[in-house]
C-alpha cells in the first residue's frame, strides 16, 4: 500500500458513547472479525470488560475497497477516561484524523471536549459522528447544533449512525478516506519510525507498536532507539488484524508491530524515534513524559505475602510503564511499595488487576497527590508520602497540584454543583450556556479535592446527569498541614495525611472517632489523638478493659485452658505494635478504607 492509500485514524468519544461498539462494527464490516463474536473485541483486559472502559489503546488494520481501490485503514482505539489521556495523546500522534463520536441522546459531554482539543491541537482532520440515533431520546438535530456552537463544525457535516442497528455505518469509512489526509512521509528517505506504544505478550515478549514516518522497515533490519542508543534486530514485523499478522515489512505511513527480543516494556520509550544503524535521522517531537499525580502505598495483607506481591507487581508493570514503584517500609503495615499513578482510576485499575490477574491480596493506603515543599533557602522538595512532610521546621510554603476541571450539567443542578466546588476550594473560570437546559462550567480545583467522595457527590447531586473531566493545572500555594493520628503519643505513619488547615480539626476528629470505634476495648487505657503540624486538634480516650480469656472456663479443665491461651497468642500475631499499643492489623485496614 503506497501512502496515498493508507489512512491512520482513531475514534475519540466520551465514555459510553459507543466507541468500542463502533470499532467492532467497523472490524466486522471489513471482515477483520466475524459477526456475532464476543463484543468489544478491542477491550482485551478483564478490567476493561468488567468496567466497560478501555484502558490500553489497541490497534487494528482494516483493508477496505473504495471506488475500485483497496485502502489500508489503521484504526487506533483510545481510552476515553481522563486518567488515560496520555494513552489518547500518544495514539493520536500516530494519526492524521479522528472520528469524533457523540451520543445523539446525551450530546457533548466533558470528555468530548477534552478529547476534541487534544485532536485539534495535533492538527487532525475531524470526522464528526452522532451515534445512537436509534434511541427514542436521540435528538440528532439539536446535538448537531451544539457541535456547531462548541466546535464550529457545520451541522450538515455530522454523520448519523447507530452502532447498534448498523444504520449509517456504510458512510463512515468513505468519509475517513475523503477527509483524512494520507500520512505525509517521504517514501525514499532513510527509515524514521515512531514508537507509540508497547505491551508485553506472555508468549512473544515485548511487542512495540510503531508508525513508519519515512522510508520502510524490513524483517532483519538492525535499528537504533535514538533516546537510549540501544540497538535491536527486527525479528518480526507485521500489522494488527487485530491479531498480530507477520508481513515481513512496513512501508511509509503504515502502522504495525515489531518484535525485537526486548526484555521489558520499560526499555521501550514511548514517543522515541528509531532509525537504521549508521543512518541517523532528525528526532520526532516525542511526547510529554507522563507524570505520576497520585501516590499510594501498596502492602500485602499479611507480611508473609511480600515476595508474592513483589513478583505480581513486576509482572504487571511490564505492561504498564506509567506506574512508578519504590520499596517502602511502614511501622504499621510492614514492607511494601510506594507507587505513583496517573490518577485515581488508574490506581483502582492497577489494584484490581493485581488482585484479578495476579492473585495478590493487597491493602492500598489512602492516595496522596505530589506536594512541593518550599524550603526557606528557596529549594523545592517533592513529597510523595505524607509521612515525609517535615514537622517542626520553618518552611517558605507548601504547593499543591491543581486541575482545570470541566463540567457539563443540566442547568437545574448549577447551584448545588457550585456549592460542591466551593466546598472543595475551587475557583470558577468559565460559565457557558450550551443550550437552554445545559451548562458548561470550568474551574480550577486542587487535585487532592478530587479524592474522597468527590465523584459520588457529583453523581448524587446531579442524579448522574453531569459529566466531568479535567486537565493538569498549575502548582498553587496553599495553607496545608500534616495531620497525624497518635496512639498514646506515638504517630501511626500509615495514617498520616496532608490536609488544608481549615479542615484539619474536622477530619482529625473523625479519624479519632473511627479509631476508637474500630479498636474496641484494650487491656490498657489508650489515648487517641489527632495532631495538625504537631498541635493536638482532637482527642478520644479508650477505657481499659482486661480481656480475660480464662473467664469463660469454670472449673479446672486444663486442656481447654491451654487451647484458649494459644488462641490468644494466635490473635496477637495479627497485631501491629505502635509504641505501647497493639493494634489489630484489620483496624488499620478499616481506617485506611474509611
Ligand atoms: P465506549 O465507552 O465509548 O467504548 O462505549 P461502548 O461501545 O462500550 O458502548 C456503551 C454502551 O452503549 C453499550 O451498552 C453499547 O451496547 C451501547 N451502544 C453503543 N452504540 C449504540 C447505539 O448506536 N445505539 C444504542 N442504542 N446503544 C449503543
Ligand atoms: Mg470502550
Amino acid at each position: 500500500f503506497p501512502p496515498e492509500r493508507v489512512r491512520n485514524f482513531s475514534i475519540i468519544a466520551h465514555v459510553d458513547h459507543g466507541k468500542s461498539t463502533l470499532a467492532d462494527r467497523l472490524l466486522e464490516l471489513t471482515g477483520a472479525i466475524k459477526k456475532g463474536g464476543k463484543e468489544q473485541y478491542l477491550d482485551k483486559l478483564q478490567v476493561e470488560r468488567e468496567r466497560g472502559i478501555t484502558v490500553k489503546a489497541q490497534t487494528a488494520s482494516l483493508v477496505y475497497r473504495y471506488k475500485g481501490e483497496e485502502y489500508l485503514l489503521n484504526l487506533i482505539d483510545t481510552p476515553g477516561h481522563v486518567d488515560f489521556s496520555y494513552e489518547v495523546s500518544r495514539s493520536l500522534a500516530a494519526c492524521q484524523g479522528a472520528l469524533l463520536l457523540v451520543d445523539a441522546a446525551q450530546g457533548i459531554q466533558a470528555q468530548t471536549l477534552a478529547n476534541f482539543y487534544l485532536a485539534f491541537e495535533q492538527g487532525l482532520a475531524i470526522v464528526p459522528v452522532l451515534n445512537k440515533v436509534d434511541l427514542p431520546a436521540a435528538e440528532p438535530e439539536k446535538v448537531a447544533e451544539q457541535m456547531h456552537q462548541v466546535f464550529d463544525i457545520p451541522p450538515e457535516d455530522c454523520l448519523m449512525t447507530s452502532a447498534k442497528t448498523g444504520f449509517g455505518l456504510d458512510a463512515i469509512l468513505p468519509a475517513v478516506i475523503e477527509s483524512v489526509p494520507p500520512p505525509p512521509g517521504n517514501t525514499a528517505g532513510p527509515l524514521r519510525m515512531l514508537l507509540f506504544d508497547a505491551f508485553h505478550d506472555e508468549y512473544r515478549g515485548v511487542i512495540c507498536m510503531v508508525e513508519i514516518i519515512d522510508g520502510h522497515l524490513r524483517k532483519g533490519d538492525r535499528v537504533v532507539a535514538s533516546s537510549t542508543g540501544d540497538t535491536y534486530d527486527i525479528l518480526e514485523v507485521g500489522i494488527m488484524t487485530p491479531e498480530p499478522a507477520s508481513t515481513g515489512q512496513l512501508c511509509t505511513g503504515q502502522v504495525g508491530y515489531v518484535i525485537t527480543g526486548m526484555k521489558s516494556t520499560r526499555s521501550a520509550r514511548v514517543g522515541d524515534t528509531w532509525h537504521l544503524v549508521k543512518q541517523p535521522v532528525e528526532m520526532l517531537p516525542g511526547f510529554k513524559p507522563t507524570k505520576s499525580m497520585v501516590f499510594a502505598g501498596i502492602y500485602p495483607i499479611t507480611g508473609a505475602d511480600f515476595d508474592a506481591l513483589s513478583a505480581a507487581m513486576d509482572r504487571l508493570i511490564l505492561n504498564d510503564a506509567s506506574v512508578t514503584v519504590r520499596r517502602e517500609n511502614s511501622a504499621a503495615l510492614g514492607a511494601g511499595f510506594r507507587c505513583g499513578f496517573l490518577g485515581l482510576l488508574h490506581m483502582e485499575v492497577f489494584h484490581q488487576r493485581l488482585e484479578q490477574e495476579h492473585g495478590a491480596m493487597v491493602i492500598t493506603t489512602s492516595p496522596t497527590v505530589p506536594y512541593s515543599i518550599e524550603h526557606t533557602d528557596g529549594s523545592h522538595e517533592e513529597i510523595q508520602n505524607p509521612a515525609q512532610f517535615p514537622l517542626g521546621k520553618k518552611l517558605s510554603g507548601v504547593w499543591e497540584p491543581t486541575v482545570a476541571a470541566t463540567v457539563v450539567t443540566p442547568s437545574e443542578h448549577l447551584g448545588s454543583i457550585m456549592e460542591l466546588f466551593q466546598e472543595r476550594r475551587g475557583e470558577m473560570l468559565e460559565h457557558t450556556v450550551l443550550s437552554p437546559a445545559r451548562t458548561l462550567l470550568r474551574y480550577t480545583l486542587p487535585l487532592a479535592e478530587l479524592g474522597g467522595n468527590f465523584y459520588d457527590s457529583l453523581k448524587s447531586i446531579t442524579s448522574g446527569y453531569a459529566s466531568f473531566d479535567y486537565d493538569e493545572g498549575e502548582m498553587r500555594k496553599a495553607d496545608l498541614v500534616r495531620l497525624d493520628l497518635l496512639l498514646n503519643s506515638e504517630t501511626v505513619d500509615a495514617l498520616a495525611r496532608i490536609v488544608h488547615r481549615d479542615k484539619a480539626q474536622r477530619i482529625g476528629g473523625k479519624m479519632c472517632e473511627a479509631m476508637k470505634e474500630k479498636m474496641g476495648r484494650q487491656q490498657f487505657e489508650v489515648i487517641i489523638q489527632a495532631a495538625a503540624n504537631n498541635k493536638i486538634v482532637a482527642r478520644e480516650t479508650l477505657k481499659a478493659f482486661r480481656k480475660n480469656v480464662l473467664a469463660k472456663c469454670y472449673g479446672g479443665d486444663v486442656s481447654r485452658k491451654r487451647k484458649l491461651l494459644e488462641k490468644q497468642k494466635e490473635g496477637k500475631k495479627r497485631m501491629r505494635r505502635v509504641g505501647s499499643v497493639d493494634v489489630p492489623q484489620d483496624v488499620f485496614h478499616a481506617l485506611i478504607k474509611s
